[in-house]
């Protein structure tokens, strides 16, 4: 079950940590998630996020989050990966040329 989502932390690149550090830095260490009126959450980022699941790693795909967003985006998202996809959505997941 969920084979395609358990290897996630594996396929991060090896400056990872560096990205992490600039994501956070550029976000000034705040929780980018929008309530539903549009306000940024704000609360100290922890984390950092995948905007759009996946492989690209790039500045624009990632944010800071607080664990609390992150979590229950994540788990958003693993439920998400659980149930079958169309196919036109999983081609463009692959697509190996969105590398920042
Ligand atoms: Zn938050």
């Amino acid at each position: 079950m969920a084979w395609n989502t358990s290897n996630r932390r594996d396929r991060l690149p090896r400056d990872w940590h560096i990205r992490r550090a600039r994501v956070l830095r550029r976000d000034g260490y705040g929780c980018q998630a929008l309530d539903s009126l549009g306000a940024k959450c704000g609360e100290p980022a922890t984390d950092v996020d995948h905007v759009n699941p996946g492989d690209d790693h790039g500045y624009g795909n990632l944010q800071a989050l607080c664990r609390w967003h992150h979590a229950r985006k994540s788990s958003a998202e693993g439920a998400a990966a659980r149930r079958p996809r169309p196919t036109q959505r999983r081609e463009a997941e692959r697509h190996p040329g969105m590398l920042a």
